[in-house]
């Protein structure tokens, strides 16, 4: 498939203010993403990760700040002048329409010659598997299908830069996994400009070559995904990115004056007896065998915290038992201030 022109796009003090007196849904959102980058939007309902993606869509005007797609200020203009094609999460298909009439319709509009249609159509629905459902119905296809249809839709147009609202939430959990990872794929073989928006953690970290975790209308921190794992900017990347999130100890537990954060997987469990200096007693709570892993949840005896450790597959402790945790301390994070769950 050939592959597509390379275009950044940069925000600069971007806000939207929705209605006058409201907190704005987007505040000073000001970042470059990188010409063929996969950028994640990720953060929980409402922080505005949507209405970020949709003023680079057109679909919304920012409040104020400017929008550049491939060094084009495009904040005024329509989205059929902005070069992008959208997925959403709906999919959004024409139900009356076949399959490969759904994924041509765009470039019928803008005449493109018939052959040049059927080139593209095919090439893209021979990618996504596609080949043998051009002529059904959208309501003949399963979700997955149809997800892939969107897909192909946006990919039939060419467009140097790709948006993607929650396009895996309506499907289930086997088939999201796929999708992931047919949607990775997708970038490495056609090398355009994406961006996508979840509030999906594992699909921002799996996905993302940076994630830009938002709260509130701001970013919170934009890395790449192991930096925000293993250097999470504050309180609320910490207890957003990794499943399960990092244990967040308040201050006086490992740090006189401040919160200490340590993932599940620094904290070690030993027996309680003959515990080193700096281990925190505690007893198990509940224990989840996961295979390869086992989750300890357990409760300090301070009553401080809820701690999970992460231990082997097969981990022999149970319910009631007395342990100590020991932190890594290396890998403990202190920050600035108290909690803010
Ligand atoms: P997210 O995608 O992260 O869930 P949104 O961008 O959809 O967040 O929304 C951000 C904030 O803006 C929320 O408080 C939401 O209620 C508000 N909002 C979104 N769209 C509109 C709208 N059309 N009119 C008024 N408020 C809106």
């Amino acid at each position: 498939m050939q592959k597509s022109k390379q275009t950044g796009v940069t925000f600069a003090h971007v806000s939207k203010v929705y209605a006058k007196g409201q907190k704005p849904a987007v505040d000073d959102f000001t970042f470059e993403v990188r010409p063929g980058e996969f950028l994640v939007l990720v953060g929980p309902s409402g922080c505005g990760k949507s209405t970020t993606l949709r003023m680079v869509a057109g679909l919304e005007t920012p409040t104020s700040g400017t929008i550049e797609i491939g060094g084009r200020d495009v904040t005024r203009l329509p989205p059929k002048d902005r070069d992008i094609a959208m997925v959403f999460q709906n999919y959004a298909l024409y139900p009356h329409m076949t399959v490969r009439e759904n994924m041509s319709f765009a470039l019928r509009l803008r005449h493109v010659p018939k052959d040049e249609i059927a080139r593209r159509v095919d090439a893209a629905a021979s990618t996504l598997g596609l080949g043998a459902y051009l002529d059904r119905l959208p309501k003949a296809l399963s979700g997955g299908q149809r997800q892939r249809v969107a897909v192909g839709r946006a990919i039939v147009r060419e467009p140097a830069v790709f948006l993607f609202d929650e396009p895996l939430s309506n499907l289930d959990a086997k088939m999201r996994v796929e999708m992931r990872a047919e949607i990775v794929r997708l970038h490495h073989s056609l090398g355009a400009t994406m961006i996508y928006v979840t509030h999906d953690q594992t699909e921002a970290m799996t996905m993302g070559d940076r994630i830009v975790v938002m709260d509130g209308g701001r970013i919170q921190q934009a890395a790449p995904p192991m930096e925000v794992y293993d250097r999470p900017a504050n309180c609320f990347v910490a207890s957003f990115i990794g499943t399960p999130p990092m244990n967040l100890f308040p201050p006086g537990v490992l740090d006189l004056g401040r919160t200490v954060g340590v993932r599940p997987e620094h904290l070690r469990i030993l027996p309680a007896d003959g515990a080193p200096d700096g281990a925190l007693p505690a007893t198990v709570d509940v224990v989840e065998p996961l295979g390869a892993e086992t989750l300890v949840h357990a409760v300090l005896d301070s009553r401080r915290a809820h701690v999970v450790a992460r231990a082997p597959g097969g981990c022999a402790v149970r319910h009631g038992d007395r342990i100590a945790l020991l932190p890594d301390p290396s890998k403990t994070i202190a920050f600035d201030g108290n909690l803010t769950q």
